[in-house]
């Protein structure tokens, strides 16, 4: 051994043994040894896919040698404990022994998977939400897994955007709260636990406001609506630690996302003073080519770098091109620094230079996951994501001992489409995955029968399987109905322009419906969907999603009443596709549209009401709720004083069920114009039948801020509408004056 890496050697062996020293001091000594290229390295992350069954059984050895020469700091893609290992095993034949980070899109669940994030959303249950992130992290751990791409944390207010399935919807307040719930669940109780994982905010940002829903597209936009809907989960989440944050595609005012000084340098890095590092999209760097941003790969690399972006995913722009930058004068080294210490820093948190295969472990992927108790809770996470829509003459539950009951769709028998798009496929999947037959059949009373038939399928003109349906249906007692998208139309890349049921959906259900039978209609989508006829014909709809791997038990445990639903829609669901965009916290304009009679003012379309078909926050019960006045503690406040808000919730129907309590506010006047509501709050609360339950809502002037045309983030005094309710639409309220 040469005496200079002997040292070397030494110098690490000290670093990794004897953990006195602080990570920042580990991670200045290790800096200090490296290599532009070994620095570069770490900035590098390539996608394991082509080595699926692990890197021995690969042909392109190109990845797999650079990883030796520690020209590699992180794989994604790379899923199971020992295809990791191997991967490890390379990184740790490189000169300093970097272990590598591996990361993958843990979405909604890992082997035991849970609803669809919009799903999830629509339970507005931050514990249950934080939970399932806990067992997703628990679970990938097991496999090797160390960092996870989520949570996606875009406000989604265009349900032609096929991921808004990935989103928690519409809302800035909501959509904050369970980004945070999620950054909980993964990073457990901090990294360095084998159970917690990296969590990554994404993608930063303003991706949902795609023009025209279309992915990927342009967002052109003012800062003020950036600051204060687009940008405060992002924030929330940089204040509470998450590990890293991801670009996103779409250009903001003309500069790439990846590229963009304000949000990384200005924002992120600067004002939020955020310490984590910054993984680019899929590509992105290198897509500000085509993009027009960058004229090669060059001076993409170099535009990334300078704004903040610290890790290159797949663009394999960094490794080209930094090192000659940096020769070039063109980028600083400490540029480079700062991007390698933030990604070392991570590593040494993750306890990897103590043991760089602590995390996988077969032991804990048999034990740990898509075990009894995790299934049990994506069962009843699943029927607390559940929407029901609608409920004519208590439909709804049904009767255990219905004698014939007909499942009639496409979807009546799918396993693996419960998972939903941006699930991790396991061969044993179809065994696993409960479908609604399997569920409602387990449900059934076993005197009672169960038919099924296709009837069609998701989405072609074939109506052949339309006579076996009708002849199914005309058996049963009571039909359930499974239609909506298929699940891999909404996610990644899958923008719709028509949100209708696909295929010859609806002229099934028609049929169906002429044999007059009593139908109960699931519709399973990964976003909001137009479904007028039924909504106006169908007397039950339950909103299903894909509930993920025990979806048919938790949709059986509504329909018969074992669960009562209880989620509202964390998106509002428009009448046609001409609406879009539609949400419930828009502005007024200056002119009233005729024959409004409230005050919500909106410009309006001569052939359709401007009314969404339903509202954000909706969702029925099997019970009702009632509303007593709210009480406020007073209606002229000055200066910080708080507002108490009281309002008295009975249970007066027959079940014992959960309501979430909605308190929203408007501004009435102010230097710029304010929304007609926004959230501010809400509660979840379990009444039983006959009780009722007092909620209290605290206001405070931090929840009055806004953001104003010079970005400063304060509040005014003046009038303000105090708003409690069951949703969106239906609420009481109350005006108060608040005084600086
Ligand atoms: C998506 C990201 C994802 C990444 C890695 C990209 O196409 O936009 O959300 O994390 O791929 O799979």
């Amino acid at each position: 051994m040469k005496k200079a890496s002997f040292l070397l050697l030494v110098g690490i062996l000290s670093i990794n043994t004897f953990g006195q020293k602080t990570i920042d001091q580990k991670v200045s000594e290790l800096l200090s040894q490296m290599t532009l290229n070994e620095k570069v390295g770490q900035l590098v992350q390539y996608s394991g896919f082509e080595y699926a069954t692990g890197p021995q059984n690969s042909n392109s050895a190109t990845v797999l040698e650079e990883i030796k020469q520690g020209r590699v700091g992180s794989m994604l893609n790379v899923a199971g404990g020992e295809e990791t290992r191997n991967f490890q095993k390379l990184a740790l034949q490189s000169r300093l022994k970097i272990p590598l980070l591996f990361g993958q899109d843990v979405i909604h669940g890992y082997r035991t998977t849970f609803p669809v994030n919009l799903g999830q959303a629509a339970s507005w249950d931050l514990g249950l939400i934080e939970q399932s992130e806990r067992i997703a992290a628990t679970e990938a751990s097991a496999y090797g897994i160390h960092w996870t791409f989520a949570p996606m944390v875009d406000i989604a207010r265009d349900p032609r955007w096929g991921r808004v399935m990935e989103s928690a919807g519409e809302d800035t307040y909501l959509g904050t709260q369970i980004g945070l719930a999620r950054i909980k669940g993964f990073q457990g109780k901090g990294l360095g636990n084998l159970d917690a994982i990296m969590a990554c905010a994404k993608h930063f940002a303003a991706y949902g406001a795609a023009v025209g829903g279309r992915d990927y597209n342009s967002v052109d936009m003012s800062l003020r609506q950036l600051n204060e809907t687009y940008l405060p989960p992002f924030k929330a989440a940089s204040a509470a630690g998450v590990a890293t944050f991801m670009n996103s595609f779409n250009d903001i005012n003309g500069i790439p996302a990846t590229a963009n000084k304000y949000i990384l340098r200005e924002l992120l890095k600067g004002s939020w003073n955020y310490q984590g590092f910054v993984v680019s999209d899929w590509g992105s760097i290198g897509e500000m080519i085509p993009h027009g941003y960058a004229k090669d790969m060059k001076e993409a690399a170099e535009k990334a770098i300078l704004a903040g972006s610290d890790m290159d995913m797949e663009s394999r722009a960094y490794m080209a091109e930094l090192p000659k930058l940096v020769q070039e004068g063109k980028v600083d080294v400490g540029v480079i620094d700062d991007a390698v210490k933030r990604i070392l820093v991570k590593k040494f948190e993750m306890g990897l230079f103590d043991n760089p295969y602590r995390y996988s472990n077969e032991k804990r992927q048999k034990e740990q996951t898509n075990n009894p108790e995790n299934r049990k809770f994506g069962r009843m996470f699943g029927s607390k994501s559940i929407v029901l829509l609608k409920n004519q003459n208590n439909i709804l539950p049904l009767s255990r001992s219905t004698k014939t009951v007909a499942l009639i769709g496409p979807f009546g028998k799918e396993t693996i489409a419960n998972h939903g798009f941006w699930s991790i496929a396991f061969k044993d999947d179809n065994q696993r995955i409960v479908s609604q037959f399997e569920g409602i059949k387990n449900q059934l009373d076993k005197s009672s029968v169960l038919l099924y038939a296709k009837g069609s399928n998701v989405d072609d003109q074939d109506t052949s399987m339309f006579a076996e349906a009708i002849e199914t249906a005309k058996k049963a007692d009571v039909v359930i109905m499974t239609l909506g998208e298929g699940h891999a139309m909404s996610g990644e890349a899958k923008s719709r322009s028509n949100l209708h049921f696909s295929g010859v959906q609806e002229d099934l259900l028609k049929e169906i419906a002429k044999t007059g039978k009593p139908i109960v209609l699931l519709i399973n989508a990964g976003r909001p969907l137009i479904f007028n006829w039924a909504a106006d014909h169908i007397p039950g709809i339950m909103y299903t999603w894909w509930l993920g791997t025990e979806a048919g038990n938790s949709i059986a445990d509504v329909l018969f009443g074992i669960v009562n639903p209880g989620g509202k829609l964390p998106m509002t669901f428009p009448r046609t596709e001409g609406q879009i965009p539609i949400y419930y916290n828009h502005y007024n304009t200056g002119r009233p549209a005729k024959n409004n009679t409230d005050r919500n003012y909106v410009s309006a379309y001569i052939d359709l009401d401007n009314d969404p078909k339903f509202p954000f926050g909706y969702g029925l019960s099997y019970t009702q709720f009632k509303y007593a006045d709210m009480n406020l503690s007073s209606t002229n406040l000055t200066g910080n004083q708080k507002l108490n808000i009281n309002v008295n919730v009975s249970n007066v129907g027959n079940y014992d069920g959960e309501e979430v309590v909605q308190l929203y506010i408007r501004d009435l006047f102010g230097k710029v114009i304010r929304p007609i509501k926004e959230l501010k709050g809400f509660q979840k609360v379990f009444i039983k039948k006959g009780e009722s339950k007092e909620v209290q809502f605290i206001l405070t002037t931090e929840d009055l801020k806004f953001y104003d045309d010079e970005l400063n983030f304060d509040w005014e005094s003046g009038e303000f509408d105090i708003m409690v309710g069951t949703d969106s639409k239906d609420v009481q309220i109350k005006r108060v004056n608040w005084i600086k």
